[in-house]
């Protein structure tokens, strides 16, 4: 039976992109270096920054970016500044503390976006603070924070601006020619509708340049791995082969969509299809309209009857439909991938399994 996932990622891909891992290279082989070469360039055009960033992939999942990053881009002597409404954020805090780096962090509820107006406060209020990071859409609960508004403040603030981009990258439109930010920080199984396995920095050259030697982990050093790529085009070490065919496919595919925009607005349409399915039944959106990001959406059971996860899960799953349970630590949720290469029809399916499932007799 075919598997939809309608999870935050690893998410359903294309079978374009299936296909494209089905053989083997060498990682010293030129078709490789080829296919390293595109990827690092796909990943600049997909957010503008060919002119002041450098593409960094790394090997592992999206957290091992977040990790090298911090590791590379804050020293020592720097204080870092994270603003958290959800589990994403505070894992940038933990991996800060790990590394022994100096930290804080603004909190708010995690149905509340970051407010850029505190932000500028806190910066004018402690200069010791040399960067500041945050989550531009928190898979938490799929709020949206607001990245313009931010990145104005920080950069006003003469600050550097760290994005974890993981569930905003390649459907939310990033545009590094125009927007101030240090370090874009993105992985290959969310909004690229790529495999799990690499992931990748967008980083202000000037920045990475003086970042040499900072590091205190060899394998999580973006410095020594973008000089790497500069020398002879391969990855310093093993690198997941066909993960990279399968990603470099992904952003053919993105490209051939049409781009960020297009991509969010099929995100907001698979949405809107799951709304009007849901709402009916009781279920409801947890966060405002307003702010809810195209990527992920969380529900709050109707409370009209008890609602049993486990059960409702598995009988989704027996039909091929995968759901994901809430994050939060407050109320009892649900979540919903809106992201993937599915198609209205695999919403629809969704949905009307959910209204077979509370018209079933109990
Ligand atoms: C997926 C995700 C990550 C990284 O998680 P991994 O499990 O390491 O891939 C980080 N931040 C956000 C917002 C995410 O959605």
């Amino acid at each position: 039976m075919k598997q939809r996932l309608f999870t935050p990622g690893p998410l359903t891909t294309d079978p374009r992109v299936r296909d494209a891992m089905l053989r083997d290279w060498g990682s010293r082989d030129r078709d490789f270096i080829a296919l390293t070469a595109e990827l690092r360039e796909r990943l600049l055009a997909v957010a503008a920054g060919e002119a002041s960033h450098v593409a960094v992939p790394l090997q592992g999942s999206g957290t091992y970016i977040l990790e090298a990053a911090v590791a590379t881009l804050i020293g020592g002597a720097h204080k870092l500044l994270v603003l958290v409404n959800g589990a994403y954020g505070r894992r940038m805090v933990t991996i800060a503390q790990r590394l022994g780096r100096s930290v804080e962090a603004i909190d708010w509820p995690e149905n509340h976006p970051v407010d850029p107006d505190a932000v500028g406060a806190r910066l004018a209020a402690d200069p010791a603070i040399s960067h500041v990071a945050f989550v531009h859409c928190e898979t938490t609960t799929g709020i949206l924070n607001p990245l313009e508004s931010v990145a104005e403040v920080v950069a006003r603030a003469g600050r550097h601006l760290l994005v974890d981009a993981m569930a905003s990258f390649g459907a939310l439109p990033i545009d590094l020619a125009a927007t101030p930010i240090t370090a874009v920080l993105a992985s290959s199984n969310k909004c690229i509708e790529g495999p799990p396995g690499i992931a990748f920095a967008l980083v202000a050259r000037p920045l990475l340049q003086e970042a040499a030697g900072r590091s205190p982990s060899l394998s999580l050093d973006l410095h020594a791995q973008w000089r790497g790529f500069e020398k002879d085009g391969q990855w310093r070490f093993t690198p997941p082969v066909q993960v990279v065919a399968g990603t470099v496919e992904a952003l053919r595919l993105l490209e051939y969509e049409g781009g960020p925009p297009v991509r969010e607005a099929r995100y907001r349409g698979n949405l809107t299809i799951l709304r009007s399915g849901l709402e009916p039944l009781g279920h409801r959106l947890y966060l405002d309209p307003a702010v809810q990001g195209p990527t992920i959406a969380t529900f709050a059971p109707a409370a009209d009857r008890p609602f049993d996860f486990a059960g409702l899960y598995e009988r989704l799953a027996d039909r091929g439909l995968v759901i994901y349970p809430g994050k939060l630590t407050q109320a009892e949720t649900f979540r919903i991938g809106c992201i993937g290469a599915l198609s209205e029809a695999d919403f629809r399916e969704l949905v009307a399994a959910f209204a077979e499932d509370a018209a079933a007799p109990t």
